[in-house]
C-alpha cells in the first residue's frame, strides 16, 4: 500500500497544525522533510516525539515537532509520522507539499480511518463513530458515538451472529446426519430460536429513532400566533438575541434557526412565524416556510399567551399541530391569567406553565423535552444504530429472520430455514463490515474530512 499524507487540522488559522503521514515509508519521508535536533528520525522509537526544522529540500519552512507511532501500534496500524507546524495556512500546505515532494501521496478522505479498518484495527461501525464523533454537537450525542467507538454495537452484532451461527449450525447437523446422535430440531425450538434473534432485531430498531434525536438534534418548531412570546422564549433558550423580539404583531418574518444544548439533547430550534391571515407578501413567504418546518419538526413548542383568552388563532394552531409531538406552553405567567388550559390539555396533555422572561422555565422546558421523547430511557452507552445503512442492514437481516419463521410455521423443509438465515447472517455481517463491499465501505467513508 502506498504511503499517504494529508493536513489532519482544519484549513483555517491556529496555534498549530498537523500533517500526517502514514505507510511504510512514513519515516523515510519524515527523514527527508524534518530534521530533529541531535537525534535521526529513523532512529526515534514509538510514542516519541522531537523537536527539529522542517525543510523542503533545501529551503526552511518551519520549526515543529514530530511525533512517531512504529507499525502496528498506531491509529492505521502503519508507520505513523505526524508534523506539527505553526498553524498558518500557507506554512501547513508547503509543509504537506514537502511531504508530497518526498514521496507520499495525498491521503483520500477518511483514508487514515480506512486503512485502521483494513488493517483489522477498528471495525466498520467503529470506523462510522469516528466520523460521529467528529460531527456529535451534545453530551449525550458524544456518549452514543463513544460507546460504538468502543465497540458496543460491534459487540452486539457478534452476539447476534453467533445466535444464527448456532440455529444453522444445529440445521446442518440434523439434516447431514438425521440418523446420528445430533439433537432433534423441533419447529417449537426453531421458533423460540427464531423469535430470540427476531427481538434483538426489533430492540435495535426501536431504539434507533431515539438515537437519531440524540445524535442528529431534535427538530423543534416554535409556533404561537403572534406576540405570544415565541421570540422572547427562544432568545431565552439560545441565550442570544437572534429573534427580533418586539410587541407590534408580525415581526418574526422568517423563520430563525438555532442549534442549542438542552439537558445533554441538542435542540435544533426553528422560531416560526404567527400564524395569521396576511396580506403582507414577505410574512407569507415567512408563514410558508413555517409550515413546511412544522411537518418536519420532531416535537413542536406550542406557545400560548396566558394573559388572554383562547383566540380564533389559537384554534387554527390546534389544527395544524393535532397530529403531531406537542409541548403545550402557556406563556407570561407573570400577569394576570385569563387562558383556560382545559381547552389545550385535552388535546395535548399537560400544558408547561412558564415566562419567557424568567431563567427558570429553561429547565422546566427541559425536563419536559426529555420525558415527552422518552430520552432518558435511551442507554448511550448500549449497542444502537447509527445510521441508515446500519438500520437498512437490520431490516433485512429482520425480513429474512421473520421469512424463516413463516417458514417453520408452515412446515417447510429446514433447509430452507437455513437459506433464510444465511441472509440475515450476511446482512449482520455487512452491518459490522465482516463482509461488507467495496461499495459500502467506499460509501462510509464519503462522510470523512481529507485527515480523518
Ligand atoms: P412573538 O410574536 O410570539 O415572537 O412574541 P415576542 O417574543 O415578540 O413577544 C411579544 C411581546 O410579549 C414582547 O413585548 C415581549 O416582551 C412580551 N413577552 C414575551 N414573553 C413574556 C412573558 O413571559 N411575560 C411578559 N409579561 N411579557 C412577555
Amino acid at each position: 500500500m502506498s504511503t499517504v499524507c494529508a493536513i489532519a487540522t482544519p484549513a483555517a488559522v491556529g496555534g498549530i497544525s498537523v500533517v500526517r503521514i502514514s505507510g511504510e515509508k512514513a519515516f523515510e519521508i519524515a527523514e527527508k522533510v524534518f530534521a530533529p535536533i541531535n537525534r535521526k528520525v529513523s532512529e526515534m522509537r514509538g510514542y516519541t516525539a522531537a523537536y527539529g526544522k522542517i525543510f523542503d529540500g533545501e529551503e526552511r519552512l518551519d520549526d515543529g515537532v514530530l511525533l512517531v507511532f512504529r507499525a502496528p501500534h498506531s491509529y492505521t496500524g502503519e508507520d505513523v509520522c505526524e508534523i506539527s507546524c505553526h498553524g498558518g495556512i500557507y506554512v501547513t500546505k508547503r509543509v504537506l507539499r514537502a511531504c508530497i515532494k518526498a514521496g507520499a501521496e495525498p491521503a483520500a478522505a477518511g483514508e487514515f480511518t480506512k486503512r485502521a479498518l483494513l488493517n483489522g484495527k477498528i471495525s466498520l461501525t467503529q470506523a462510522e463513530a469516528v466520523a460521529d464523533i467528529i460531527s456529535a454537537q451534545g453530551g449525550q450525542s458524544l456518549s452514543c458515538s463513544n460507546a460504538m467507538r468502543e465497540g458496543a454495537l460491534y459487540r452486539e452484532t457478534e452476539r447476534i451472529s453467533e445466535k444464527i451461527t448456532e440455529i444453522s449450525s444445529y440445521i446442518s447437523a440434523w439434516i447431514d446426519y438425521p440418523d446420528d446422535d445430533t439433537p432433534v430440531v423441533t419447529s417449537e425450538w426453531l421458533e423460540e430460536k427464531l423469535n430470540e434473534v427476531n427481538a434483538d432485531f426489533e430492540r435495535l430498531l426501536e431504539n434507533y429513532d431515539t438515537g437519531r434525536l440524540i445524535r442528529e438534534g431534535i427538530s423543534c418548531a416554535i409556533v404561537g400566533k403572534p406576540n405570544v412570546g415565541k421570540s422572547t422564549l427562544m432568545n431565552l433558550i439560545s441565550g442570544e438575541e437572534r429573534s427580533i423580539v418586539s410587541s407590534v404583531e408580525g415581526t418574526t418574518r422568517d423563520v430563525v434557526e438555532e442549534t442549542v444544548s438542552l439537558g445533554g439533547a441538542v435542540l435544533k430550534l426553528a422560531d416560526c412565524a404567527g400564524i395569521r391571515e396576511t396580506s403582507d407578501e414577505v410574512e407569507k413567504i415567512g408563514v410558508g416556510i413555517m409550515l413546511k418546518k412544522l411537518k418536519n419538526a420532531d416535537i413542536v413548542l406550542a406557545v400560548f399567551d396566558g394573559s388572554r383568552e383562547i383566540s380564533n388563532e389559537d384554534e387554527r394552531l390546534f389544527e395544524l399541530i393535532s397530529d403531531k409531538t406537542v409541548i403545550p406552553i402557556v406563556n407570561k405567567s407573570d400577569l394576570e391569567q385569563r387562558l383556560d388550559e382545559s381547552e389545550i390539555e385535552k388535546r395535548f396533555g399537560k400544558c408547561v406553565i412558564i415566562s419567557a422572561k424568567d431563567e427558570k422555565s429553561i429547565e422546566l422546558l427541559g425536563a419536559e423535552i426529555n420525558s415527552r421523547l422518552d430520552l432518558a430511557k435511551f442507554d448511550a452507552n448500549a449497542g444502537t444504530l447509527a445510521n441508515e445503512r446500519q438500520r437498512g442492514c437490520v431490516l433485512r437481516a429482520k425480513a429474512a429472520v421473520e421469512n424463516a419463521l413463516s417458514a417453520v410455521r408452515s412446515g417447510i423443509t429446514p433447509d430452507a430455514v437455513g437459506v433464510e438465515l444465511e441472509e440475515a447472517l450476511n446482512a449482520v455481517f455487512e452491518l459490522s463490515g465482516k463482509s461488507a463491499s467495496e461499495e459500502v465501505i467506499a460509501s462510509v467513508f464519503e462522510r470523512f474530512c481529507v485527515g480523518k
